[in-house]
């Protein structure tokens, strides 16, 4: 199957394309490099022996989706490429909406144009309300409080609305939990430009000396330990889980939504003790106060993947220290 997979440099992108041909399946990656670097390609051909076909390019240009779907004959699509920083979206919105919104309509256009009308999409657990109790499941009523999660209810709106209105349409939305840790092998991780907002790439920023210490912001949330508690999946786990859903949706109709996470939560502490062992010492930290639009504890139940296409995360937050710091040992300033 030969499958269009719009930001396949990116973090996620990129490691799904790894697995889409160790499967046998022929990624096209399209991607605007706007956080990416050309270079992922080598690591993806080191790691699999095979480069994928590569287009730079904007998923809101739709002459250029039409041309690649119909000269590579594409049968699906997995649309990863977006914008995804959540502090940036509510300074700039119209950014989000137009890269992550329109982007989205501009491709399924194209797709419908082309007949290729298998998609799968990067939904996020941030469209959920922080109303319920975890774990959270695909029931749990969708309130996102900024933009960028604004940006993808919106979109898995959209592909229930178009998938209503034909049946021949596979919609797939799968919803992440937090994607962390790296390729086993170190070729291939996380490379965020500028200081890291997020746990893991912080961590890994301090392990190699790039930054001071961990701020720990709040330890006065209603957890085992005070600080805020997260479901941390494995990016090669989350690699899996698409080309598992593809698989199963792919020749199926309708919209189908789905968590992938690991149903466990972990605290910010845990993950400081995990990452301290991974590196082999005592990472620095210092207790902040909480961030502002945080909140204390959720992570997913993903019974319903594991219950539809038999997918599971199997691997532990260990191997997301260790492979994370084999990955930013190897490449202390990301990809070249
Ligand atoms: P990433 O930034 O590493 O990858 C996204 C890729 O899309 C980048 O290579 C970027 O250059 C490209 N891109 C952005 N806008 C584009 C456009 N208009 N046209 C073409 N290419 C464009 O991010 P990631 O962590 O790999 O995330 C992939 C997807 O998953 C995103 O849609 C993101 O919102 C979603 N997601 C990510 C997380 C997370 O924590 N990483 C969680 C939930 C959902
Ligand atoms: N966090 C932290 N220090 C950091 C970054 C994050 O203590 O430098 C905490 C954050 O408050 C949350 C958890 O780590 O409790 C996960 O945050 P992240 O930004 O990685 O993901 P989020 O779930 O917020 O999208």
């Amino acid at each position: 199957m030969k499958i269009l997979v719009t930001g396949g440099t990116g973090y996620i992108g990129s490691h799904t394309c790894v697995q889409l041909i160790e499967k046998g399946w022929q990624p096209v990656i399209i991607d605007s490099l706007v956080n990416s670097k050309i270079s992922v390609l080598d690591r993806i051909q080191q790691i699999t022996g095979t480069r994928p076909t590569f287009i730079e390019g904007d998923v809101r240009n739709a002459d250029l989706l039409q041309k690649v779907l119909t000269e590579h004959a594409i049968e699906a699509v997995i649309h990863f490429a977006g914008l995804k920083s959540v502090g940036e979206s509510v300074n700039l919105p119209l950014k989000y909406y137009d890269n992550n919104v329109h982007g989205s309509v501009v491709l399924i256009q194209a797709m419908k144009q082309c007949h290729v009308k298998t998609l799968v999409f990067s939904s996020s657990a941030t469209v959920y309300g922080d109303a319920s109790e975890p774990p959270w499941n695909e029931q749990v009523p969708t309130a996102p409080t900024n933009p960028y999660g604004q940006s993808k209810l919106m979109v898995d709106q959209i592909m229930a609305d178009v998938s209503i209105s034909d049946a021949a349409w596979s919609m797939t939305s799968l919803r992440y939990f937090n994607p962390v840790g790296a390729h086993p092998s170190g070729l291939m991780g996380e490379d965020p430009q500028g200081v890291p907002n997020n746990l893991m790439p912080f961590l890994a920023q301090v392990a190699v000396g790039r930054r001071e210490a961990l701020q720990v912001f709040g330890n006065d949330y209603p957890t085992p330990d005070g600080t805020g508690v997260r479901d941390y999946i494995h990016v090669t786990d989350l690699a899996s889980g698409h080309v598992a859903a593809l698989g199963y949706a792919h020749g199926r109709s309708g919209h189908f939504i789905f968590n992938l996470g690991s149903g466990q939560g972990i605290s910010v502490l845990q993950m400081h003790h995990a990452f301290s062992a991974a590196c082999g010492r005592a990472l620095p930290f210092v207790l902040s106060p909480r961030r502002p639009g945080d909140i204390a504890a959720y992570w997913a139940d993903p019974e319903h993947a594991q219950r539809t296409f038999n997918w599971e995360a199997k691997k532990s937050i260990d191997d997301m220290c260790q492979d994370t710091w084999r990955w930013q040992s190897q490449n202390p300033n990301g990809y070249p």
